[in-house]
């Protein structure tokens, strides 16, 4: 375990936005997590679990929280027909885990940065699939039972973008997935190639400074399939927009990038212009994907 006080948490955010933190606390292994979820922290203040950074922000100046950081290599292997993963793990480690046990299913997830853990709280997805379907269960830490417990599928309140995790903060130690289908290792790589080419080619460049899909895409009533938020954005005419150093992406309008030294402030700023114009052009209330902390 390392531990740092009143640290700048923007260089542990994909985004590279927010501002110093009271303490930081890093796991280097799962009994390091738990002993520090159970002995070290009082929960006197706000605790936070953060694995990746890839889906938040924080404000700037001081927080008064306490941050556990959750991204050492972790470990993931096969027992009684499922996939043990700890919630460290990277998503690309799991990918790579899936193929080379010729696991297929879990593909859709390709070129999504950031940790189990991370994916779970936000039940991450893409190509109509999310990682949520594919749990059996998961250890967990329960902060009002202050205790280690395993939940179901069927408890995690798994939706778009959301899960039970989002609301209570309890923190994800493991999970236990379903193995969905077997296929060769190269026909699984292969797909898996083709999708990271694919997201390359829609996406900005993987080192943007940004945190993903700002918004959520929309349900629009009658149609089944979510309406992408970036459309709604360029044609409200977004695409280009700044303030400060934040910007929507000329070359997907629901990314908004930090361009050099953005701060929250002008995330805050530029994401409620898109989200006047939005709504002023098709009548759309745009909801932030992005999670703004503490
Ligand atoms: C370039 C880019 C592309 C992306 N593409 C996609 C995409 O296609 N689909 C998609 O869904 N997302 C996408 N994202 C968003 C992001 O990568 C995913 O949501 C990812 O799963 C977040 O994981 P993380 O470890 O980085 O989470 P973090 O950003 O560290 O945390 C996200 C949330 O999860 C909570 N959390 C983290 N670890 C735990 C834990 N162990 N227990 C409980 N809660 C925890 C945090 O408190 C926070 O609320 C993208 C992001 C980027 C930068």
């Amino acid at each position: 375990m390392h531990s740092y006080s009143d640290i700048d948490i923007s260089p542990y955010l994909t985004m590279n936005i927010g501002g110093k933190v009271s303490e930081l606390i890093e796991a280097e292994s799962e009994i390091d997590l738990k002993h520090i979820i159970k002995n070290v922290i009082s929960f006197e203040r706000p605790v936070i679990v953060i694995g990746g950074g890839s889906n938040v922000i924080f404000r700037d100046g001081l927080i008064n929280a306490t941050i556990i950081l959750n991204r050492f290599e972790g470990e993931i292997f096969i027992k009684d027909g499922y996939i043990h993963c700890q919630s460290s793990v990277s998503l690309k480690k799991f990918l790579l885990f899936c193929s080379s046990n010729s696991i297929k299913g879990f593909e859709c997830l390709s070129g999504i940065p950031g940790t189990i853990g991370g994916a779970l709280c936000g039940n991450a997805g893409a190509y109509g699939h999310y990682i949520g379907e594919f749990v059996e269960d998961m250890e967990v830490f329960d902060r009002r039972k202050k205790s280690f417990v395993t939940i179901k599928r069927e408890q995690a309140e798994f939706d778009y973008r959301e899960s039970i995790f989002k609301k209570t903060g309890n923190i994800i130690i493991s999970a236990r997935f379903n193995i969905p289908g077997r296929g060769y290792e190269k026909d699984i790589l292969k797909e898996m190639k083709c999708i990271i080419e694919e997201r390359k080619r829609k996406l900005p460049p993987m080192h943007t400074k940004c945190s993903g899909s700002f918004f959520k895409n929309v349900k629009v009533p009658g149609k089944e399939r979510r309406v992408a938020a970036a459309y709604y954005i360029d044609k409200a005419g977004c695409k280009g927009m700044k303030v400060g150093d934040m910007k929507v992406s000329e070359k997907h309008a629901n990314f908004i990038v930090n361009i050099g030294n953005g701060c929250f402030d002008d995330v805050i700023k530029l994401s409620e212009i898109v989200k006047k114009n939005v709504f002023e052009d098709s009548g759309i209330r745009l909801s932030e994907e992005v999670r703004f902390l503490p």
